[in-house]
Parts: structure tokens; C-alpha cells; sequence
């Protein structure tokens, strides 16, 4: 069967378009990993129009229960399942337009366009012996696995807002926090930083360049660099928070990206490079990145789907 819409990604674009494309009645497939989206880990959202405050889980769930409500036979819903590569599949003589190939583990299914909305996912830390220690006192995620640090001094990697939110989590219970930043400056806004610093067990260091993370099993240490000087700084719990990749590597044969991986988007219609791709949310390249953004990016590019099928 060919669909008439691939919606790659269950977050608030995904959900977004795919809640729209059901209103539509357009035939189409929503392909997920998992539902919810990157804020999932987050413990209060408090800026979801209309809702006052909402944990990461809650709107996730949320998210799901509503393109489920109203999916019926129009919207077919793939939760669980990654997509590997989308290809396009030159026009047949039944067909009057190209369509495209999304394949999946469990297999390909065909769609007449596709939106993508993949997100983004946390950059990982490329220093020796820092994917060993991976969940094993390296973290991604301060709320998720924070309150396993009670009472331990701790390190958080990156001087961004998410570096001093982590460090600002992780001061109600660990012994002490020292954020490592690379840069001369830290990127974070001016009050936060203010505020985080004022907490007697924080200490932050800047102008910093990680070269090691040391331990048996569990970590023990990270090795820095500073002004041409080594230190090893102790520590039971590693935060890492330096950025956000968008996930397009499935697409990057396909599309055109810019040099940070994100997807190159007409902003007005959120259109990519190639006839029959939409993309939205957090892989594109548009300036800012929030969940209503996302969404409503997402429902732009439905609108414009909606035209080109129909029209
Ligand atoms: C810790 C944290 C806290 C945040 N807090 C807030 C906040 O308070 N307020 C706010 O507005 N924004 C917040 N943000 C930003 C917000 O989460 C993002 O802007 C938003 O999630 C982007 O939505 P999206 O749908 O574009 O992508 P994502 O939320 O990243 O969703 C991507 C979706 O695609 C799926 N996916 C990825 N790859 C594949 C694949 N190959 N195949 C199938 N499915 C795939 C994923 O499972 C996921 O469902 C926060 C972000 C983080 C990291």
C-alpha cells in the first residue's frame, strides 16, 4: 500500500501533524522510536500553552493519547520502531509522482510525501574511556539519574543553560558541583549563572579542555586541562551537557543539511530541498527550538502537505 503521508517521529511535531493529518483524513503512516520526545526527562514544563505545569512523562503521555483519540483507520501508528534510510523511489507508470521508500527493521513501507520531525538527541562526549563509563557515573540526563549522587561530589560538563539547570538540580542534594566549561565565557544567561554560583557548594571553572575520564568500574575522576596545566578532579557522578545534534543521519543522502546536521527548511512552508519532503521541529535549521515551536512548525507543514496532495 502507498500512503499519502510518512510522519517520521512521535515528539510535539510529529504528534502535532500527525493529530492534523487525521483531521484531514489523509492516509498515514506515524513511524516513532518512542513518544514524547526529548522534554520527556524534564521534571516541570511549565510553558505548554494551556497547560500550567506538566512533567516530561505526563506529556508524553499526553501527546500519545491524543493522536491515539483520534487516529482511527486514517492514522496508522508505529510506535517502537526506528527508521533507517528514506529513499526515493522514481515515479512508475501507474504513478504520476515520484514516492518515497522508508525503511524501517521490520521492513519498507511507501508514502507519497513524507514529514520528518526526528528531533534532536544530546551530544555525547568524546573523550578516552567516556563511553565506558557511560551509566556508570557518566549521565546524560541529571533528572533521570541525579538523586543517585546524593551526598557525592559531582562534575557537570558544559557551561551552557542546560549545564547550569543540571548543576542548579544537582545542588539540593550532592555534597558539591564544580561545572567544567570549554570557553573563556559561559554561554548560560547572565541571572542563572549568577544564581547557580551564589550556592556555597558550587564552583565553576572556565576555559577548561576534558581529556580523560578515569575510574575502575564506576568513574573516579576527570582528567582537565586548564592554561596548559593538568588536573584530575574527583568525582562519583559526571553530567555531560554539551549541546544537541539533530537527527538526520537517516536522511543525509537524501537532503540537503547545513554544516550543524540540520535539515535546510523553506521556512514558510517548511519544505526541504527535495519535492515531496517536509520537515519540522528540532532537525530543521530554523532559529529557535521549543516544543511549541515544534509543534506548530509541524502543523505549517501539514497545511502545506495537505495542498500539495490535493491540489
Ligand atoms: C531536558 C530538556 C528540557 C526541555 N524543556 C523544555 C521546556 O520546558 N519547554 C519547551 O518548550 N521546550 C523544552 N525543551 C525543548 C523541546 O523538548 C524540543 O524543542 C522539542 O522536544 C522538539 O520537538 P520535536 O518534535 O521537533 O523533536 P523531539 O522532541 O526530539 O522528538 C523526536 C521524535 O522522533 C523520534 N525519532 C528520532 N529518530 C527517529 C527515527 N530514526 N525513527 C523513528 N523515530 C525517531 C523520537 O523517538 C521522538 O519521538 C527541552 C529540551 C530538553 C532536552
Amino acid at each position: 500500500m502507498q500512503y499519502d503521508l510518512a510522519i517520521i517521529g512521535g515528539g510535539p511535531a510529529g504528534v502535532a501533524a500527525g493529530v492534523y493529518a487525521a483531521r484531514k483524513r489523509l492516509k498515514t503512516i506515524l513511524i516513532t522510536k518512542e513518544f514524547g520526545g526529548q522534554s520527556v526527562v524534564s521534571a516541570d514544563i511549565q510553558n505548554w500553552i494551556g497547560t500550567v505545569s506538566v512533567s516530561g512523562e505526563e506529556l508524553a503521555n499526553m501527546l500519545e493519547k491524543h493522536i491515539r483519540t483520534y487516529a482511527s483507520d486514517v492514522v496508522d501508528i508505529r510506535a517502537g520502531e526506528l527508521v533507517e534510510k528514506i529513499s526515493k523511489k522514481p515515479a512508475s507508470h501507474q504513478e504520476q509522482d515520484d514516492s518515497f521508500v522508508i525503511k524501517t527493521a521490520h521492513g519498507e513501507e511507501k508514502a507519497k510525501t513524507v514529514l520528518v520531525t526526528t528531533g534532536s538527541e544530546r551530544r555525547k562526549l568524546s573523550v578516552s574511556r567516556a563511553d565506558t563509563f557511560e551509566n556508570k557515573g557518566l549521565t546524560y540526563c541529571a533528572s533521570c539519574d541525579g538523586p543517585m549522587f546524593s551526598g557525592k561530589d559531582t562534575i557537570v560538563i558544559g557551561g551552557g543553560n542546560a549545564g547550569f539547570e543540571t548543576a542548579a538540580q544537582l545542588l539540593a542534594y550532592a555534597k558539591s558541583v564544580t561545572l567544567l566549561e570549554s570557553e573563556n565565557e559561559f554561554g548560560a544567561d547572565p541571572i542563572t549563572v549568577e544564581k547557580v554560583l551564589s550556592n556555597p557548594h558550587m564552583k565553576a571553572v572556565n576555559g577548561t579542555r576534558i581529556l580523560e575520564i578515569k575510574g575502575d568500574t564506576f568513574v573516579k575522576s576527570v582528567v582537565y586541562e586548564k592554561g596548559g596545566k593538568k588536573e584530575e578532579l574527583p568525582a562519583e557522578g559526571v553530567f555531560v551537557e554539551i549541546g544537541l545534534a539533530p537527527t538526520t543521519s537517516f536522511v543525509k543522502d537524501l537532503i540537503e543539511l547545513n554544516k550543524y546536521r540540520q535539515i535546510i527548511i523553506d521556512p514558510r512552508t517548511q519544505k526541504t530541498s527535495v519535492k515531496g519532503l517536509w520537515a519540522a521541529g528540532d532537525c530543521t535549521d530554523t532559529l529557535y527550538h521549543q516544543n511549541n515551536i515544534a509543534a506548530g512548525d509541524a502543523v505549517r507543514a501539514l497545511e502545506d502537505i495537505y495542498i500539495y496532495l490535493k491540489a
